[in-house]
Parts: C-alpha cells; structure tokens; sequence
C-alpha cells in the first residue's frame, strides 16, 4: 500500500539523522567541547557555540515530557488511526523530539518510559516513533 501521508524532506542538516532513521538507529548530536546531546540538528553546539561535535546514537530510550490526543482529521492520510497522540518526547541524552506514541492513546502520560521503534514507511524513509518502553523484557 502506498504510504498517504507526508515525509521528511531532509536537509543537509539533518540528512545524518535520517540515514540513521533508515538503519534503525537513532541519532543526536553530541559535541565534543561541552558534552551535550541536541536535537534538532544544527551546525553549533546549542550550548557553547562550538563547531566540534559529531553524531552518536542514542538509546532509543526516553519519557513523555508532553503530548496531545488528535480526535480530529487534519490530513486524509491519518483517517485510519484517530486518535492518535503526537509527544514531545524527551530522551535519556536530553534532547527533546516531537514523535508519536503508538498504542492506546489512552494509556499515555506525562513521564511515562518510552523506547523508539522505527516505522518504514518508505524504500528511503524510517520514522522514528515511539511506545512504553518494555520493563525489563529482553
Ligand atoms: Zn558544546
């Protein structure tokens, strides 16, 4: 089935995260002066300004910093799966990233533990997203 809902259209910026979307990891950057982790992705460090950091793969875990629950069809792409809860998810790294969480909408909340999964939704295209992160199971 054709995928009926919009992309990402990568930027030189973000083309690294992507790519990394697309083999199942998930990557920040870190830099190498100061030590943060951020998200989204930029030529500067957010916190010092330098130029000297790289990409790093994060856990893949993280908690419900916020979220909303969409009732209503903003885009015909969406019919099959209202509700739906889009989350600004923060990361163990720190970083914040706006995904979804998958399953019982009902069943999100705010600190709730998360771990990423990767949807491919396209030959070239993997989202990341997201679901209450497995206690303990392997
Ligand atoms: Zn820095």
């Amino acid at each position: 089935m054709a995928y009926n809902k919009p992309l990402p259209v990568p930027s030189a910026e973000s083309k690294p995260f992507w790519e990394g979307c697309r083999r199942h990891e998930l990557l920040v950057q870190r830099c190498r002066a100061c030590g943060k982790h951020w998200l989204p992705p930029s030529a500067l460090c957010p916190e010092c300004l330098s130029t000297e950091w790289e990409w790093t793969r994060a856990s893949g875990k993280g908690k419900v910093f916020s979220f909303v629950v969409y009732h209503r069809l903003y885009h015909p792409g969406f019919k099959d799966e209202l509700p739906y809860a889009v989350a600004l998810i923060e990361l163990e790294e720190g970083p914040r990233m706006l995904s979804n969480v998958a399953g019982d909408v009902k069943a999100v909340k705010c600190d709730m533990p998360v771990e990423v999964f990767f949807e491919d939704a396209t030959e070239e295209v993997s989202l990341p997203k997201f679901r209450a992160a497995s206690s303990g199971r392997p």
